[in-house]
């Protein structure tokens, strides 16, 4: 008996499938992903903080770029202020590699005794000082690298001293970027260097020099750790965290 020809495979319509099979659309998992700041978006929000403040400052003491990368080396894990308090005193005797030396481990570690991990810290300064006059000719290096095989001093710190004693376009990292870099989505990151690297890539140039500090003073006024202040925020309306209470 001659074989049936096979039933040919119809192939729905697009419409009548759709009308067929009407599968739920199945929900993404986890939080969306917030939509990242277009270029004219983030020009604008620094825009906003060169205008509140033109010139910002550094909180840190200083005297130059040698009492600049101390103040930033003994400020691992220690407020500013706290770092200032001891410094002041310090700075007056010893602000240069061989002051330092001549003061000594001991003296230094009493300057600094109010400052978390001193006794450490006191050695880093020694180190770092004798490394600057045997290595760099009594000046702080100019490059990250170099800066970066100094006692005590990581990426963090040479890109404060590059930043602040050199005026590199640098963005150096601590809990206050990088948690405004997170919340606020414009430079979304698990580790400080993600957000570093995030941050150099959306920012203008011509924000670069202040960026860091404008970030870091976001962060400790106003951006808060526990209880952001979003009603007074100057980027309330483009920050991206769904948490945000405005
Ligand atoms: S709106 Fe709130 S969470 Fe967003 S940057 Fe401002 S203070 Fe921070």
């Amino acid at each position: 008996m001659p074989k049936k020809p096979a039933k040919k495979a119809v192939k729905a319509s697009p419409q009548r499938a759709a009308k067929k099979s009407p599968k739920p659309i199945p929900l993404k998992s986890g939080p969306q992903k917030p939509r990242p700041w277009t270029p004219a978006e983030v020009h604008e929000a620094f825009s906003r903080f060169r205008k509140a403040n033109p010139e910002p400052k550094g909180e840190l003491e200083h005297l130059n770029p040698y009492t600049l990368l101390v103040a930033v080396v003994l400020s691992a894990q220690a407020t500013d202020a706290g770092v200032n308090k001891a410094t002041r005193a310090l700075f007056a005797v010893a602000d240069t590699p061989q002051k330092m030396i001549a003061l000594g481990e001991e003296k230094v570690r009493e300057y600094i005794k109010t400052i978390g991990l001193y006794r450490n810290k006191a050695k880093n300064v020694i180190a770092l000082s004798e490394k600057l006059i045997a290595e760099f000719g009594d000046e702080v290096p100019r490059t990250r690298a170099e800066i970066e095989t100094l006692p005590g001093a990581g990426r963090k710190t040479a890109n404060v001293v590059l930043n602040m004693a050199f005026g590199e376009h640098t963005m150096a990292v601590d809990t206050h970027v990088f948690r405004v870099g997170n919340r606020t989505g414009l430079a979304p990151g698990n580790t400080p260097l993600e957000v570093e690297q995030g941050l150099e890539k959306v920012i203008p140039s011509e924000f670069m020099l202040h960026a860091h500090h404008w970030l870091i003073l976001h962060g400790r006024y106003t951006c808060l750790a526990r209880k952001p202040r979003c009603e007074v925020c100057l980027i309330n309306d483009l920050c991206r965290w769904p948490e945000k209470t405005v």
